[in-house]
């Protein structure tokens, strides 16, 4: 069997003028992690809120977008907690990870520079999903909804909620092909798509 795909989605600390900070000014508050076959059998799942520390208090703006609320994160694991029980789940399971756009890997980077936790699941290989799905239909639009509705699927569960995000973008692997996805793995992070 071909080694699973860990489809991961994050929610982060987030403010109206999105324009005006960059990742190195948000913090994680959720991770969603769907491991699946490229064929889109999901085999398991994993998802933890996430305390952040820089900012704990979450703006409405946030709570608005991600339905994530203020008690969820207090109760929640901090960063470096949160990744020892993904790599607890994770158990050495082989594989890559991935995500819809280049946005997951660039917040793990940056959260890793600030809140070092020398996780395991760092060290797994990420490809851009979206990017291999867009070479896989030739399509442009790639906002995840659109990108199931192309294949006349509605998204299902909350939208912008790290646990449902990743399942959705699951269910769009039986539609990408493998060798776009094999043919990404570990490619430049340097686009913004
Ligand atoms: P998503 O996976 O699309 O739910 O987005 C991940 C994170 O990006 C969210 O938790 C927010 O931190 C940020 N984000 C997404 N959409 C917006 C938006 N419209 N305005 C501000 N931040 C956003
Ligand atoms: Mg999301």
């Amino acid at each position: 069997m071909a080694r699973p795909i860990f489809v991961l989605d994050l929610e982060a600390t987030c403010w109206e003028d999105r324009g005006h900070y960059t990742v190195d000014a948000t913090e994680i508050i959720e991770i969603g992690c769907v491991m699946a076959t490229p064929a889109g059998e999901v085999l398991d799942e994993f998802g933890t809120f996430v305390r952040p520390v820089n900012d704990p208090v979450l703006s409405e703006f946030c709570t608005r977008l991600t339905s994530i609320t203020q008690q969820d994160v207090d109760q929640a694991p901090v960063y470096q907690d949160a990744m020892r029980l993904l790599d607890d789940w994770v158990s050495h399971r082989g594989g890559i990870w991935g995500s819809w756009g280049n946005y997951d890997f660039r917040e793990f980077a940056s959260m890793e520079q600030r809140y070092p936790s020398h996780c395991e699941f760092q060290k797994k290989l990420h490809v851009n999903l979206k990017k291999s799905w867009r070479q896989t239909t030739r399509h442009s639009r790639t906002g995840l909804r659109s990108a199931l509705a192309f294949h006349g699927l509605a998204f299902e569960g909350t939208h912008h909620r790290g646990i449902d995000d990743a399942r959705n973008v699951a269910r769009l692997l039986p539609f990408i092909d493998y060798h776009k996805i094999l043919a990404g793995v570990g490619a430049l992070q340097s686009d913004n798509s």
